[in-house]
């Protein structure tokens, strides 16, 4: 399991561009990962990690294999989606799906391709679709609080709560603040995030600009880190035209290109970074002759609910897990030479997983 990207934007923006770009990247980069393309729209890749490689070398690995993770190319959004203009429903549909969304501001100036309002403003842009987002939100915790006050009506006082948030949401909402930005209890908190409101998704700025500006981006970007910055967001800059060509590339060759352009990674790998910052997510692996696998957990993460990620039953009977950080494991030049080093430790059930650990766990069958 990784997790889900929706990538959303006005029309023309770039957004095809970027998911053909990032999907087919990542395909070459994790070449013995099955890629597969569940629809057009949707692009399930695997989760280039260079520890991967390193890992696999030294326990001479039969396979290795990434985290997955999945792009959505959130076509169809324009202005009145939220009352089905467009592709309107299908589209908001889409994105309660996904975990993260990234959303894609046209920051390129050609005048050869057209722009939906005439005028290249991606802060303007943004406000379109997040309005949207936010009318569309509005009206599905309006019906929910209706229905929730109703039944507190009849006697069902579980709904006490669910209403009462659903009123302060609703308030907000009206006042254009997006349900991620609205302060609540932690109690309440959780609440909220059972509405899986559009509006309270974590969302990644991505700035499609110029090529010359695809390593310090241009005026147009900088405005929208500014507004990111401000709502407590993250952005990133990309050139959809840049990251086309990297995916016509062979591996050895993207490295050069690179380089000869004085970037330091891929739009992918940026976009992939990002998108775990902002959803709190690392990585542990297991490694042995068989395979090297990397899998995502939510940073916090305990030892027995990691296991359950492998296996239910890994959970339901762990024991202990045996843990070898991954400078450790690379420096003692793999499991045997950790523990004859005493790099080797041994967790219990309170542990909280650490990025790049080596993980075995032992459990009752
Ligand atoms: P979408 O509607 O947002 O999915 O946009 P597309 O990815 O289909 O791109 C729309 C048009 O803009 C296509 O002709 C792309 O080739 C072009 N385009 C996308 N990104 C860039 C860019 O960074 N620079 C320029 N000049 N053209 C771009």
């Amino acid at each position: 399991m990784g997790f889900k990207t929706g990538i959303i934007g006005l029309p023309n923006v770039g957004k095809s561009t970027i998911f053909n770009a990032l999907t087919k990247t990542a395909a070459a980069q994790t070449a013995n990962f099955p890629f597969c393309t569940i629809d057009p729209n949707v692009g399930e890749v695997g989760v280039p990690d260079v520890r991967l490689a390193s890992l696999s070398a030294i326990a001479k690995s039969d396979k290795v294999l990434p985290t997955k993770m999945t792009f959505v190319d959130i076509a169809g959004l324009v202005k009145g989606a939220s009352k089905g203009e467009g592709l309107g429903n299908k589209f908001l549909g889409n994105i309660r799906e996904v975990d993260a969304i990234v959303h894609v501001l046209r920051c390129f100036e050609d005048e050869n391709i057209s722009h939906v309002n005439n005028k290249v403003n991606p802060l303007y842009d943004a406000e379109i679709i997040e309005t949207e987002l936010l009318l569309a939100d509005l009206e599905s915790v309006e019906k929910r609080r209706v229905n929730a006050e109703k039944k507190l009506k009849s006697g069902d006082r579980d709904q006490a709560d669910v209403a009462r948030v659903l009123k302060i949401v609703e308030e907000k909402l009206n006042e254009s603040v997006t349900a991620r930005d609205i302060n609540l209890s932690k109690a309440d908190q959780e609440i909220l995030y059972t509405f899986n409101l559009l509006t309270f998704k974590p969302v990644l700025y991505l700035c499609n600009v110029d090529e010359a500006s695809a390593i310090s981006g241009n005026s147009l970007s900088r405005n929208v880190e500014e507004m990111a910055f401000q709502r407590g967001s993250t952005s990133e800059v990309i050139s959809a035209v840049i990251e086309e060509e990297i995916s016509q590339l062979e591996e050895d060759d993207v490295k050069i290109f690179l380089e000869e352009l004085g970037l330091k990674n891929t739009g992918l790998d940026r976009v992939i970074r990002k998108g775990y910052k902002m959803l709190d997510l690392i990585t542990f692996f297991t490694v042995g002759p068989k395979e090297t696998r990397a899998w995502t957990i939510s940073s916090g993460t305990l030892a027995p609910a990691g296991a359950g990620k492998i296996h239910g039953d890994f959970e339901k009977g762990f024991i202990r897990a045996e843990a070898i950080s991954y400078d450790d494991f690379v420096l003692s030049n793999g499991e045997t030479g950790a523990r004859d080093s005493g790099k080797l430790r041994v967790e219990g059930k309170a542990y909280e997983i650490k990025d790049g650990d080596i993980l075995h766990f032992l459990f009752n069958k």
